[in-house]
């Protein structure tokens, strides 16, 4: 089989460890999974059913990285999230066998252009434009589940320059790890190579050119990225 023209390279992350890499099939993210983030962005915070967006498999970026401050936005947010790979497929998976889909666990940022989003939302528009654009997914390289204690409790942290802005817990997940994933694997059939992006705690936030953002959640990685000058 030829191709018209080389194929571009495939998407991939990097695995704590080792020098092979994780192949980036789909990124999948959760929307408002922490109570205090569903409040902070002005809603009701009764646990409906969870939903998500996407972001290009070539979103995904190693860290520590720098990253071009990204076009047509004037209000870069950080959202800091547990990030799950998928190392075996299925479709109708029940919360109690997630575990066994789960190839290992990461932290990553959410990158949003809010003022994007925002106007997508009073439009009634996708959010493709404020979630889905060039490296919108950096991701610390991945520790295998083997490797892992618990995928349901841990602080969840990110600090911008050195000042912590988000500090939360993964046990605050509205849909739990296991509840999500089982939930997602009914709309489509995930997999290997996939990655869930979990939602993000309260404590959202700008930031510019030259900030330094860190962040991590404890027992699984950390993570740095610097936004550098824009595009
Ligand atoms: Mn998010």
């Amino acid at each position: 089989m030829a191709y018209v023209f080389d194929a571009p390279p495939h998407p991939s992350l990097a695995v704590q460890g080792t020098d092979k890499r994780f192949p980036v099939r789909r990124i999948f993210c959760v929307g408002r999974n922490y109570e205090a983030h569903a409040r902070e962005m002005g809603n009701d915070p009764d646990r409906e059913p969870p939903f998500f967006f996407t972001k290009p498999a070539d979103a995904a970026c190693d860290t520590p990285c720098v990253l071009p401050y990204p076009p047509l936005t004037n209000d870069l947010h950080h959202e800091i999230e547990l990030v799950i790979a998928i190392g075996k497929g299925g479709a109708n998976i029940a919360a109690s066998d997630v575990t066994d889909h789960i190839w290992g666990a990461s932290v990553g940022i959410d990158l949003t252009r809010r003022d994007l989003q925002s106007e997508a939302k009073k439009n009634r528009r996708p959010w493709d434009w404020g979630k889905a654009f060039d490296l919108s997914a950096p991701i610390a390289p991945i520790k295998p589940v083997a490797e892992i204690t618990t995928l349901t409790q841990g602080r969840i942290w990110l600090a911008v320059n050195g000042e912590v802005r988000q500090d939360g817990d993964i046990s605050d997940l509205i849909w739990p790890v296991a509840d999500h994933i089982a939930f997602l694997s009914q709309s489509i059939t995930l997999a290997a190579g996939d990655i869930v992006m979990t939602g993000t705690p309260a404590g959202v936030g700008a930031v510019g050119e030259g900030d330094v953002i860190t962040g991590g959640v404890d027992g699984i990685a950390t993570i740095q990225v610097t936004i550098g000058p824009r595009a």
